[in-house]
């Protein structure tokens, strides 16, 4: 157990019990982990499929252990990410123990997870009794023949509408839908999908796209900007702007003029958000990344392997968490894709 000093208690040490904040004066309160790197599907904006790149995933405990400290130093959300997170059998039992955490504020812990979908169908009980309230699930098409291509599986749109049903049937609230848009692949999605938000009463999401893929495949041209979206969108009927759930939210959210459906964009090419970014992740192998588009990793699990205590492990992420970028620099000359592509980071 991490030993932090209570802190509302005067006077009380400012610097050893301050909560996780960054040389920007950012505090990071949203934990996203990736508990596996493999994946069912091979969408063509993320994995070619033969990069030959395999990292390791960690034992069920031991993303609980180092989720334990993040959390005794303030981190008050946890995504949980991959891959595939479905794929790993032990996932329920984690969400059971993650919800039974508090923040330090005593709040039960925000829990989320973002899926493909493909076997959320018979999850997705599971998953509510085990403590998850909401879910997010990604799906870039919604023609059954285009989301083929798009994840190169055959039958994937099926499977996947199914699993967003079942969500909403087991009580999963809200059910996020997260589009990223390529250029070349389906843009033409965008009024298809305000319908299905409207219909299927989802929250849409669409994203732009980054280069985070395996392949050489971004371009600034392949990227269907924010204010593109909203044309389209506009188009189809007048959107009326909504306001932001919490200060570090990525989406910029919108309703339609009689209020059924909402949408989100998520812009980081066009719309950067890093100045009030609250993330950091943990990878399947242990390792942090301070930002999406780090050149480098922090072996946390090497602190762990050696022996360390779980006041090691704290101060390793303090010291780690410090050194946080202060944005992405996508877009610019000296931009440098990040060490690791998305399927290898989480989302
Ligand atoms: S690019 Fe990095 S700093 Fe910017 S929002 Fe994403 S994780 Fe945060």
């Amino acid at each position: 157990m991490v030993t932090v000093p209570a802190l509302c208690e005067k006077p009380h040490d400012a610097v050893r019990c301050k909560r996780l904040t960054d040389r920007h004066g950012r505090r990071i309160t949203d934990l996203r982990i990736s508990i596996t790197d493999r994946c069912s599907y091979k969408c063509v904006y993320c994995r070619t499929g033969n990069d030959g790149a395999v990292y390791a995933e960690l034992p069920i405990a031991e993303y609980l252990r180092i989720a334990r400290v993040f959390v005794a130093l303030g981190i008050e959300k946890i995504r949980l990410t991959g891959g595939e997170p479905l794929l790993r059998r032990e996932l329920p039992e984690l969400l059971r123990e993650l919800s039974a955490l508090r923040t330090l504020d005593g709040e039960p812990l925000d829990l989320a997870l973002t899926t493909n979908g493909h076997l959320l169908e018979e999850m997705a009980p599971r998953l509510r009794d085990a403590g998850l309230s909401r879910i997010t699930v990604s799906m870039d098409a919604v023609d059954a023949e285009k989301f083929a291509r798009i994840t190169r599986v055959p039958g994937s749109y099926q499977r996947v509408l199914s699993g967003i049903r079942a969500a909403k049937r087991a009580g999963l609230d809200p059910v996020k839908v997260n589009c990223v848009l390529l250029r070349g692949f389906n843009e033409d999605q965008i009024v298809p999908f305000a319908r299905f938000s409207r219909e299927e009463d989802v929250i849409v999401r669409f994203i732009e796209f980054m280069p985070l893929e395996e392949d050489r495949l971004w371009t600034p041209e392949s990227v269907v900007s924010l204010r593109e979206i909203t044309s389209a969108l506009n188009g189809f009927r007048p959107l009326v702007s909504l306001a932001p759930n919490t200060a570090s939210e990525t989406a910029v959210r919108y309703t339609f003029d009689d209020g059924v459906g909402e949408i989100g964009i998520i812009a980081p090419v066009t719309q950067a958000f890093c100045g009030h970014c609250s993330r950091v992740r943990l990878t399947s192998d242990g390792k942090i990344r301070t930002c999406l588009f780090s050149q480098s990793d922090h072996d946390l699990y090497g602190v762990l392997e050696r022996g360390g205590s779980d006041d090691d492990l704290a101060v390793f992420i303090r010291r780690t968490v410090e050194q946080k970028e202060a944005r992405h620099h996508i877009g610019e000359p000296d931009f440098l894709k990040p060490s690791r592509s998305m399927v290898h980071i989480g989302g």
